[in-house]
């Protein structure tokens, strides 16, 4: 048995983990309210447990920044739709407030120790999360494709639809409604674990589901009711670009994947379980998330384990330096314009994770670098008065070493034997 998915909903505060058994894929249900910290106001703890929405509180030893000593702060357990009304509320109170953004669903699996694609014995895990050879569930996949009416020119939503592809099956007709209907049945019947698209999330399935809309028809993709997206997608600027970001079009009980989505296009379904497995998201949030905010979860989820509470509203300052200071210590990296003309005898030399390695190799990490318990320490940043710790390993070290060693092992695996190297166009 293996846990495909797992959903939060908050209208009724549950869980849902999909276990799939053998060809079966079922729901398994649970009660699970979040839970916040509150720190400064230990006084308050009688007041917050009387609020609507806490479903219970009590005291915890906690770390409100990471290598100081933990303290005691208020815990409470909420319901989802609450937190921000609390939150604000004890903000204006003077508290300090922890774990406000943290998905339902990461602090589940964190609890319990799961993490997506686990192998599971009955209730319990019998899987490890970071391990390098692991199995891996038996998934059916399908890949949607739909074609509008008319394919030239601009289309809109407005086309009706020509033809729908789902695996080998072709669905067309000049009924629309039925055209949709038919394709509910096929899913159900073909009952996939997992739609691959071309551009899901922003053309095949809120197109569909206009269609569909239009003829008052529902359309079900998933093992139940699909989960619209609420709201619009958001530009965002990265790397010089302005790109666009639909809103993601999940599924329940089955895994919607939009294969033009960054992390899938680059390691294709097994390296999808992989990260999926290591950073505890669920594989169709995971596939929507930048790089960047996937690191960013594994810190998140480490600085957890640690007992590290995260901060609402975060606004780190860096601490303040003289122009001579910065010109030292931010100089970046050193590009010295090449000659123009032939060379001959050209060398290349690459740095195996060069940034990460360095932070793994010299402990550095936001606590570390002038750390409070070491001023005299031997390890210093060259040409700067910058002492780091000797005492702890930090937190972008612990969480970056089993990733560059997992990284190592892989590399070497496929180098050995280069018919392991992962085929994207294989799913
Ligand atoms: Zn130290």
């Amino acid at each position: 048995m293996f846990l495909l998915d797992v959903r939060y909903d908050p209208k009724n505060s549950r869980i849902t983990k999909w276990i799939k058994d053998g060809p079966d894929c079922r729901p398994v249900r649970e009660v699970y309210y979040p839970r916040i910290y509150i720190s400064g106001k230990p006084e308050l703890l009688s007041l917050i447990a009387s609020l609507p929405g806490v479903k219970g509180t009590c005291f915890e030893e906690k770390r409100t920044w990471m290598g100081d000593e933990p303290e005691k702060v208020i815990s409470a357990a909420i319901e989802l739709n609450s937190v921000y009304e609390i939150a604000s509320m004890l903000e204006a109170k003077g508290c300090n407030l922890f774990n406000i953004d943290l998905d339902p669903v990461r602090q589940y699996l964190l609890e319990y120790s799961l993490f997506p694609a686990a192998k599971l014995k009955g209730d319990v895990l019998d899987d490890r999360q970071y391990a390098l050879d692991y199995e891996i569930p038996d998934l059916v996949s399908l890949e949607l494709a739909v074609v509008p009416a008319r394919e030239k020119g601009i289309i809109t939503m407005d086309e009706p639809i020509g033809k729908i592809t789902l695996g080998e099956v072709i669905i067309e007709g000049r009924d629309e409604s039925e055209v949709i209907s038919e394709l509910n049945l096929e899913v159900a019947r073909a009952d996939p674990d997992l739609i691959l698209t071309g551009r899901g999330d922003s053309f095949e399935l809120p197109y569909l589901h206009h269609r569909a809309s239009l003829h008052g028809v529902e359309l079900k993709l998933g093992r139940e009711k699909d989960i619209l997206p609420e709201g619009d997608g958001r530009s965002y600027f990265s790397y010089g670009r302005i790109l666009y970001k639909p809103r993601g079009y999940l599924l329940a009980g089955r895994l919607h994947l939009d294969k033009s989505s960054f992390l899938f296009r680059e390691g294709g379904l097994l390296g999808l379980i992989d990260l999926s497995r290591i950073i505890g998201i669920p594989m169709q949030e995971l596939s929507r998330l930048s790089p960047g905010s996937a690191v960013t979860a594994l810190q998140v989820n480490q600085a957890l384990r640690d007992g590290v509470l995260v901060p609402w509203k975060r606004n780190l300052a860096e601490y303040w330096k003289t122009a001579e200071e910065l010109l030292i210590a931010d100089r970046g990296a050193l590009v010295i314009e090449p000659k123009i003309g032939l060379h001959e005898n050209a060398f290349e030399i690459d740095f195996a994770s060069l940034f990460p390695n360095i932070m793994v190799k010299h402990n550095i990490s936001p606590e570390t670098v002038l750390c409070r318990c070491c001023p005299d320490s031997q390890k210093r940043v060259p040409f700067t008065h910058y002492n780091i710790c000797q005492q702890h390993i930090g937190l972008i070290p612990r969480v970056l070493k089993p990733l560059i060693e997992r990284r190592m092992v892989y590399k070497k695996r496929i180098a050995d034997d280069p018919s392991r190297a992962p085929d994207k166009e294989q799913h």
